[in-house]
């Protein structure tokens, strides 16, 4: 069945494509994209990277259906401690963005297509040099070195002293040999989150943290299920969504047993302009467990072509 919003599933009655341009290109994306659908139970997001094919993608999905139709289960706590997102920026850059959020803890981005092993030590430099050292640094490779490359830059890295780094490998052996190797824990992202079965990745010996995601593990409830079956101390992180998007990664955060550590939420901050006119912002390193009303939808409307193109992808993953 087709509904007013011209997508095969009547139960969406309304459909907003967004786009926003960030700050500095980051994941290799200069604009962020993506659907926001109403449904009884509030707003949800669905706006896999583009790199995502349609079978990847359903689980994208299966996280906005249940924002928009089914809701969140029950908070445990009111609000959650994130960190401040540091892209591949220079080390004063790097300086003044910490410097300005408020947040004790800071992820940096490193080993960016393009640039040195001295880049990443300068930038981290910089954030350490902000945080203080009572703050915490982490890093996030996004799976670009092989494990020699890995020990080094690592080593190098947590001269300033490193809480973990993320995804510094591709695959699960890499994770496994380079965690026999270095002191510093090691967190598992892409490895988990693009994995066919997220729950049946054997993660012992892999890493120490889990990183969850909420639109590519399919919703906050797959991730906690995903958090229960792999034991292990968890992060949350955001996937860049807008305010919406971001709310089911705090309603994720807040619904965990426990949370060791700053969750990776506060993201809208990368972007120039957001769907909502209260967005989702730390104040004092946390975000607060609400649901933000996107009261900005025109103002951040895509452009036809983009609207053209997430509606008949929508479409296409409905149908699937
Ligand atoms: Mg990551």
């Amino acid at each position: 069945m087709i509904s007013e919003a011209g997508v095969p599933d009547a139960r969406v009655r309304e459909v907003h494509v967004y786009e926003v341009p960030l700050r500095t290109r980051f994941r290799r994306i200069d604009v962020r994209d993506g659907v926001l659908v109403r449904g009884p139970a509030g707003w949800g997001e669905f706006s896999p990277f583009w790199d995502y094919d349609v079978t990847e993608s359903r689980r994208w999905w299966a996280a906005a259906e249940e924002a928009a139709f089914v809701g969140w289960p029950d908070p445990v706590r009111d609000r959650v401690p994130v960190n401040v997102t540091v892209p591949a920026v220079g080390a004063e850059q790097a300086h003044a963005i910490v410097t300005a959020s408020g947040c004790r803890t800071a992820k940096v981005k490193v080993a960016e297509p393009g640039q040195t092993p001295a880049d990443d030590l300068a930038r981290v430099e910089a954030v350490r040099d902000a945080l203080g050292p009572g703050g915490a640094i982490r890093v996030d490779a996004n799976a670009a070195w092989d494990v020699e490359t890995a020990a080094a830059r690592i080593a190098e890295l947590d001269r300033v002293g490193l809480e973990y780094v993320e995804q510094p490998c591709p695959t699960l052996e890499d994770l496994v040999a380079l965690r026999r190797r270095v002191d510093v824990r090691i967190a598992a992202d892409e490895v988990l989150r693009r994995a066919v079965d997220p729950l049946r990745v054997d993660l012992r010996e892999a890493c120490d943290v889990v990183v969850l995601k909420v639109q590519p593990l399919g919703g906050v409830r797959a991730a906690l299920r995903v958090a229960e079956a792999h034991g292990l101390p968890c992060v949350v992180s955001s996937a860049l969504e807008s305010s919406v998007g971001i709310a089911a990664g705090v309603a994720l955060a807040a619904a965990l047993p426990e949370l060791p550590f700053a969750c990776g939420l506060a993201t809208v901050a990368l972007f120039t302009a957001d769907v909502s006119s209260a967005p989702m912002l730390p104040v004092d390193g946390a975000l607060p467990v609400v649901r933000p009303e996107p009261d900005r939808l025109a103002a951040v409307a895509a452009d036809p072509g983009t609207d053209a193109r997430w509606r008949a992808r929508l479409t296409e993953v409905l149908a699937a």
